[in-house]
């Protein structure tokens, strides 16, 4: 028989929710991750980022033992005036790891999820939260629909928990009750995107020697290739303005010269499109509550940036919420400040180099740069593209800073 009360009810099993899950769990908190899919499931964002790797040995999860692909930079394109540029992670600045790793995210994610159970939290697969009340003093309620596999409602539970952390992704359940979904209007509103399947070997010996992944610049958007430990081409498009649709994609990788040797020949995988993006959460903390990863703010994913916040946020979370379940002041409604911020300046370094990427020169002064820029400030670059952000010697993240202070 499962419990009904637990000290921390957390709601989503992405990366955001098996980390926190995870930590706490080390900590000793009882914990329950209720998740409205049953995992395996597919979700897109491939590309992980070096600062991830140290996260990942916390949670005791290997990922030689999953399968990746070792990637050891990015590649920017922009095919229109035959330039590009290739950053490696190992130029960073001092301190910065020098590699990271594509995923197939339906694995990683399950390898996460499974050993947040592991370490002791419980977790509950179609299990999706259709109800909350924060307002109780003495804790948090959640009303849970329980799901078969054809989606079948065959049950309905109330848990209650001393603390609730929102980890829903894009669903942002209570940013999107409380109507606190701020849209960045003017980054990557919505992507098309597949898989390519079936590459000639020679094509899949070229793309993992270096394990880049390809960032192309087109107009209004940019696009990606992200090379999958199955073989496949991960392939998408994210646009800032008109239609997301299937014809869309179709029609970018016809008119990309390298996309279309790439993929030639091989099998087409379903199309998806995710739309609505690009927000941030303004209240992503209160009483007995925290919002991480998505759920706390979702930036365009031009700088891949997305899974690295999520473990970021859900590292700090964890960090607060063990010691104060421990001494009872979990309630305080001030307990999360340090998390936002903490999360502040890697958002906002994000944030600032997003929004130069589509309205400044950003593209021809530093990412397709020939010449120029200091080998100090290049560094710099590839320790923000690493999500190496929580430190004060990064000439470029300051840079980046001035100019928003400005
Ligand atoms: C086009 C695109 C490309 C991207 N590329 C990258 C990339 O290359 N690299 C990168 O790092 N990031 C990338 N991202 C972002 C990345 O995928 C996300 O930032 C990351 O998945 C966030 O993790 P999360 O745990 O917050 O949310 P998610 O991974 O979305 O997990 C949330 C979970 O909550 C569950 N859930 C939702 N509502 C409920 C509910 N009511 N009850 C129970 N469960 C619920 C969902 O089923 C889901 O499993 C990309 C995103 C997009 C849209």
């Amino acid at each position: 028989m499962s419990r009904s009360s637990y000290d921390v009810i957390v709601v989503g099993g992405g990366p955001a929710g098996s980390c926190v899950s995870n930590l706490l769990a080390q900590a000793g908190a009882s914990v329950v991750v209720l998740e409205r899919e049953r995992f395996p499931r597919f979700h897109i964002g491939e590309s992980l980022l070096p600062t991830e790797l140290a996260v990942l040995d916390r949670l005791g999860v290997s990922l030689d033992a999953l399968g990746c692909v070792r990637k050891r930079g990015a590649v920017f394109i922009d095919e229109r005036a035959g330039r590009r540029s290739c950053f490696s992670f190992d130029e960073g600045l001092p301190g910065t790891p020098d590699h990271a790793h594509h995923v197939e995210r339906a694995t990683f994610d399950h390898a996460l999820l499974k050993a947040a159970a592991k370490a002791g939290a419980e977790i509950r697969e179609l299990h999706e939260v259709v109800d909350v009340e924060l307002g109780d003093a003495s804790g948090v309620e959640v009303c849970v629909r329980e799901l078969d596999d054809a989606r079948n409602e065959v049950a309905r539970h109330e848990l209650r928990g001393r603390y609730l952390i929102d980890a829903t992704g894009q669903q942002a359940m209570l940013a999107r009750r409380g109507k606190t979904v701020e849209p960045y209007r003017e980054f990557g509103r919505a992507a098309v995107f597949r898989a390519y399947a079936g590459l000639a070997p020679e094509i899949n010996a070229e793309l993992r020697e270096r394990g880049d992944i390809l960032i192309f610049i087109v107009d209004d958007g940019w696009m990606w290739g992200i090379p999958l430990p199955s073989g496949d081409l991960s392939v998408g498009i994210v646009k800032t303005k008109g239609k997301a649709e299937p014809a869309v994609l179709d029609q970018a990788v016809a008119d990309s010269p390298l996309l279309t040797r790439l993929t030639a020949g091989a099998k087409l995988g379903p199309v998806r499109v995710i739309g609505n993006f690009s927000y941030r959460n303004t209240a992503p903390y209160g009483p007995r509550y925290a919002c991480i990863g998505d759920a706390a703010c979702f930036l365009d994913p031009v700088f891949s940036s997305g899974v690295a916040l999520a473990f970021a946020g859900a590292e700090k979370l964890a960090e607060l919420l063990a010691p104060a379940l421990h001494e009872g002041r979990e309630h305080d409604a001030a307990l999360m400040q340090p998390l936002s911020e903490h999360m502040r300046p890697a958002y906002e370094a994000f944030e600032r180099f997003i929004h130069r990427y589509y309205h400044t020169r950003l593209i021809d002064n530093v990412l397709l740069a020939e010449h120029d820029h200091s080998h100090n400030l290049r560094s710099g670059v590839i320790s923000v593209l690493a999500a190496d952000v929580w430190r004060d010697d990064n000439p470029f993240q300051n840079m980046l800073m001035r100019a928003r202070r400005q």
